[in-house]
């Protein structure tokens, strides 16, 4: 063996050793390990659309440095139903950015990431929104995702975002079983019912209420509202929505 191929198997070796990280251990404590463990699981899943004009572009998005920086996501869903992973589910992408959701402020190890085909204007074809229902219905139980924690990408970060747009079939999903929807024949708000307190309660972070109100409104609504005041029909979704989050009345 030429002391050339020695070196190169010895490289070789040394590169693979370098591949199969070991474990993450704390130097600082002792290691025990225990089996009892195993990858840590993503707890909300959110919808962008790729706001680009195909497939093939979004995937070499996705998968390149890309010239504003490195993106990608766990899915991508063509408008035909082709359905590609990029990430396993176990993996963190980077598809969110920054924003909050509720309680969640990094967004990335917290969710599975699902990109839609789509320009950024043009409605969702009924074979995607199929094929979605079908990857919903895989990652809840395989993940054990509550089914009600589907968000839009805009629900997390308002005031950068405005993807999937104001077309996406949030009411459809909801009959299918996953996220949420008001039921249509709520009653108005009640006297005195605080909006942005409900807004908070509901997820939505208040840093730029107008722009929360936009998304808010762009989900359940269907409209690109203006008007930075919430109006009765805001407060009323906003009400039948947050309902099931009080405590019941009997309690002290
Ligand atoms: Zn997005």
């Amino acid at each position: 063996m030429s002391p050339h191929f020695r070196a190169a198997i010895a490289l070789a070796l040394l590169l693979l050793s370098a591949c199969a990280a070991p474990p993450a251990r704390n130097p600082i404590a002792r290691w025990v390990p225990s089996p009892n463990e195993e990858p840590r699981r993503p707890v909300i899943i959110v919808i962008h659309a790729t706001e680009q004009e195909s497939v093939a572009r979004s995937l070499h998005t996705l998968r390149t440095a890309n010239r504003g920086g490195p993106v990608s996501a766990h899915y991508l869903i063509g408008r035909g139903g082709d359905l590609y992973q990029l990430v396993a589910d176990e993996r963190r992408a980077w598809h969110a950015g920054g924003g909050r959701w509720g309680r969640i402020t990094d967004l990335n190890s917290a969710s599975i990431g699902i990109e839609l085909d789509n320009d950024g204007e043009a409605g969702f074809p009924p074979a995607q929104i199929q094929r979605l229902i079908a990857l919903l219905d895989d990652l809840c139980t395989r993940l054990r995702i509550p089914r009600s924690q589907i968000i839009a990408h805009y629900d997390l970060a308002p005031t950068r975002k405005r993807d999937p747009n104001r077309l996406f079939p949030w009411r459809e999903l909801a009959q299918a079983g996953f996220g949420v929807w008001p039921s249509e024949d709520a009653p108005p708000a009640p006297e005195g019912f605080d909006f942005w307190l409900a807004m908070a309660a509901f997820g939505y972070a208040l840093d730029d209420p107008e722009a929360a109100l936009r998304a808010f409104r762009r989900r359940f609504r269907g409209i690109e509202g203006d008007d930075s005041q919430p109006g009765a029909e805001d407060a009323r979704l906003l009400n039948a929505l947050v309902q099931p989050l009080r405590p019941p009345a009997s309690l002290p």
